[in-house]
């Protein structure tokens, strides 16, 4: 069943350091995070500024690690009229976890969250568009563990799957309804591609996102927009990554923070929670 919103776009933000990458190893591995260097903080007050400056307020899905390490950014982000959701606590894909590591990494997130002054969260978005055919349990996992909104079926080939729905809609678990917030894709090159996060937004000129937009909202859809701190990184630190994440990484990092500027200034966004019709207590 569809939801009905007005044509208000959502912004949102997956709050996590430039080494939350799923499936790398080596220096990368999660046993060497607390060693590699830190760039969170500053990369997220680049965001927020940005955001007190448009005047948008976004939802933030925390990685609980970064939840755990950084409490005063957490409240820094509340401060300014944002809201904030999960990421899962490890930054691990859910079909990489399994039904009950899954359950940990949740509340073990949702307790980090909670900690650093957040509240219960009830929102959700698994590390890379992680729920699909091999994790739909996780659906209903959120919905035991009092989760009411997740955004991470992404409708596209390279991750999520095509046929995933492109407009906020209500599934269906044994344990009850959720309502999926889903990224924004559009056609091109003749497959769906992901205009709203990634290499995809920051590729396209601020006038082809706009007109992407602006289609969909006239079929009265929203666009859902999604960043992550590292993308205004004016100084990432460089590692050697497989092609296809080497790619997403650090592909036209340049000039990103204008281009969204641009973006963000010139359509009405807000956070999830201001959407219309979406059933967040
Ligand atoms: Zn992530």
């Amino acid at each position: 069943m569809a939801v009905p919103v007005d044509t208000r776009n959502i912004f949102t933000v997956d709050l996590e350091e430039w080494f939350h990458i799923c499936g790398v190893g080596g220096a990368l591995a999660p046993t060497n995070w607390d060693r590699l260097p830190a760039r969170v903080e500053q990369t997220t007050r680049t965001l927020l500024d940005l955001l007190d400056l448009i005047q948008v307020r976004a939802t933030f899905f925390v990685v609980g690690w970064v939840g755990d390490r950084y409490p005063h950014l957490i409240e820094a982000v509340l401060a300014a009229g944002h809201e904030i959701g999960s990421h899962g606590y490890q930054h691990a894909r859910a079909y990489d976890l399994g039904p009950d590591p899954f359950r940990e990494d949740l509340l073990a997130s949702i307790r980090a969250l909670a900690g650093a002054g957040a509240g219960r969260v009830t929102m959700f978005r698994a590390p890379e568009w992680s729920i699909t055919d091999r994790s739909f349990w996780a659906l209903q996992t959120l919905v035991e563990e009092g989760v009411k909104v997740d955004a991470s079926m992404a409708p596209t080939r390279i991750v999520g799957a095509v046929t995933n729905l492109r407009h906020p809609h209500l599934r269906h678990t044994p344990a009850g309804t959720i309502t999926e917030v889903p990224p924004f894709v559009v056609d091109r090159f003749g497959q769906a591609m992901p205009m709203g996060w990634g290499w995809g937004l920051r590729m396209s000129s601020p006038r082809r996102v706009l007109r992407a937009i602006a289609a969909v909202n006239r079929a009265g859809v929203p666009a859902v927009l999604t960043v992550h701190p590292w993308e205004l990184d004016p100084d990432p630190p460089r590692v050697r990554l497989p092609a296809r994440l080497q790619f997403a990484h650090y592909f036209r990092l340049s000039g990103f923070r204008e281009r969204l500027r641009d973006i963000l200034s010139a359509a009405p966004f807000g956070c999830i929670g201001d959407m219309a019709g979406v059933p967040i207590p």
